[in-house]
């Protein structure tokens, strides 16, 4: 079965969360279902290639689940980039704007090793702020970006032009 089709068979809207007006997307059945989890776990390595990075980070918390996956599957390191004031040791911040306010994303400064090929990954893309400073995180930490997969991306919110000019690779974009 096509990857897409496994996301699309396994995610639930949840209307008015986490606020009044939003359609929640929840992936937990995808995750929940061991066989489709792990085809798509191992459809995003295909798309990047095994070789292709050295260590994975994930997004609190979500992209954790995914992240870890990937790293077991390919023998490379896990790197969580977590929400301010979770680290305990010396961290990189960066700051960016949510529909009200803002949010803060950290990474251990000591995170990678310089060049190091690190293939960011997380649930979902919707505005692409979470994403984007993730990915600035990474390089202000000297590492190399070498790709970033979502499940999946909503694409109306247009994501993709906050993150440009990397290029993001979604296994489902509705
Ligand atoms: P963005 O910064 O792109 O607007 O939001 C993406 C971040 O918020 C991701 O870390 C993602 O986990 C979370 N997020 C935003 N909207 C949704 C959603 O509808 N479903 C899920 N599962 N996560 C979402």
């Amino acid at each position: 079965q096509d990857m897409a089709a496994l996301v699309a068979g396994r995610v639930l809207d949840v209307p008015d969360f986490p606020q009044p007006g939003i359609v929640f997307k929840d992936l937990m059945p995808l995750f929940a279902d061991g066989p489709a989890f792990r085809q798509v776990v191992d459809g995003i390595v295909a798309h990047h290639g095994p070789d292709s990075f050295d260590v994975v980070a994930g997004i609190e918390a979500r992209g954790f689940v995914v992240a870890a996956a990937i790293a077991y599957a390919t023998g490379a390191g896990v790197v969580p980039i977590r929400k301010a004031g979770k680290l305990p040791r010396a961290a990189y911040s960066a700051s960016y704007s949510l529909e009200y306010g803002e949010a803060t994303l950290e990474v251990h400064q000591d995170a990678f090793m310089t060049g190091q090929r690190v293939l960011l990954v997380d649930d979902v893309l919707a505005t692409g702020g979470t994403a984007g400073a993730a990915l600035d995180l990474i390089v202000q930490a000297n590492g190399s970006v070498a790709g970033f997969s979502v499940l999946l991306e909503l694409g109306f919110l247009e994501g993709r032009k906050r993150v440009a000019p990397r290029e993001v690779h979604a296994v489902l974009t509705v």
